[in-house]
């Protein structure tokens, strides 16, 4: 069942409503917090197993969000078979909230590594192998109709910090079904991440590429491509595709990573390529051993001579 907003609201979870404490302890530790939600760590008494309950608040602003929940938890049900998607154990209901217990992805999120000091961040190496995890669930939920629509590195998490494990996508609060939705024309998500949708009516495939996009700049430099110094010149970046691919920012970044993350933020939507092409990119299928060492100098450049340049778009997508 697909409301018109294009939340899908049928369950097949059983929702509990026997006290959650009774099957749990909770662990003092917070996991992490977003807007309406806080996560933290518990024990499953029955298998001494760990977990992240995730404390979902049903009134926000006033307002009935409980169909919200319900389209979550129903995106997390179809999405069990994607490697790359948290897995969502149970549901309880409580008078002010519903609880998702789910898989506790114990690496944290991969923003902690993008803002790491040097010795802490993440390697070209492992920004590949990252970026290709990222694509493959990605296009996993696009082949199930889902789309994420707020990627951004707070919602994709590790299962493991050291050694670095596997991601794990997470918070589908937002997620809707692909055919509802053929342009993003609201304001959803994070408009550092999703933005150029609110400007350009992007469409909705394209745009959690984009997302991909900027997930892999922020990576490898650590810093956030589009964001200004205020909220009007993160839209003019936005809108403009105003992107620093400077060697200052890439220092020791391959010009094959530089252009992977160009395929996927160009101003057109309709050129940037899919899913599946992203995977065949160069970047992503090269032997990844290259790039340990991080010498830009020492790896062949796809760049033609004349497209240094942040605005240029080539003209084709990825090869494939
Ligand atoms: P919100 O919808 O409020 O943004 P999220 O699902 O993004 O909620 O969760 C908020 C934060 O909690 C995440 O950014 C992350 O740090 C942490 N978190 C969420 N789910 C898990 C999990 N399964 N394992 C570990 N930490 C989690
Ligand atoms: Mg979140």
């Amino acid at each position: 069942m697909m409301n018109k907003n294009g939340m899908v609201t049928k369950i097949h979870t059983r929702i509990r409503t026997d006290p959650f404490t009774s099957n749990y302890e909770l662990l003092g530790r917070e996991l992490g917090r977003g807007k309406f939600a806080v996560v933290k760590k518990c024990i499953e008494k029955a298998t001494g197993k760990e977990h992240a309950a995730k404390f979902l608040r049903k009134r926000r602003k006033g307002e009935d969000c409980r169909m919200d929940i319900l389209n979550e938890i129903a995106v997390l049900e179809s999405a069990k078979a994607n490697p790359y998607v948290v897995a969502l154990h149970e549901v309880y209901e409580t008078n002010s909230e519903i609880i998702l217990i789910l898989e506790c992805a114990a690496g944290g999120e991969i923003f902690n590594q993008c803002v790491a000091e040097n010795d802490e961040a993440f390697t070209e190496k492992d920004v590949i192998r990252l970026a290709r995890q990222i694509l493959t669930g990605v296009a996993c939920l696009h082949s199930n109709n889902v789309v994420h629509l707020d990627l951004k590195p707070q919602n994709i998490l590790l299962t493991s910090a050291i050694p670095l494990g596997d991601i794990r996508i997470v918070d589908f609060g937002l997620s809707r079904s692909m055919d509802s939705v053929t342009e993003v024309r609201e304001i959803l998500g994070t408009p550092e991440y999703v933005g150029e949708s609110c400007l350009l009516s992007d469409t909705v495939p394209s745009s959690s590429l984009r997302s991909i996009g900027v997930l892999t700049y922020v990576m490898l430099t650590g810093e956030s491509p589009f964001l200004g110094d205020n909220k009007q010149e993160t839209f003019l970046n936005i809108s403009q595709v105003n992107v620093d691919y400077s060697q200052d920012a890439f220092e020791g970044v391959s010009s094959l990573a530089i252009d992977f993350i160009k395929t996927l933020l160009l101003k057109n939507p309709r050129k940037r390529a899919t899913a599946a092409e992203c995977l065949n990119h160069p970047w992503l299928t090269g032997p990844a051993s290259l790039y340990t060492q991080l010498h830009a100098s020492s790896l062949p450049s796809l760049d033609e001579p004349e497209t240094s340049q942040s605005e240029s778009e080539p003209e084709s997508p990825a090869p494939s």
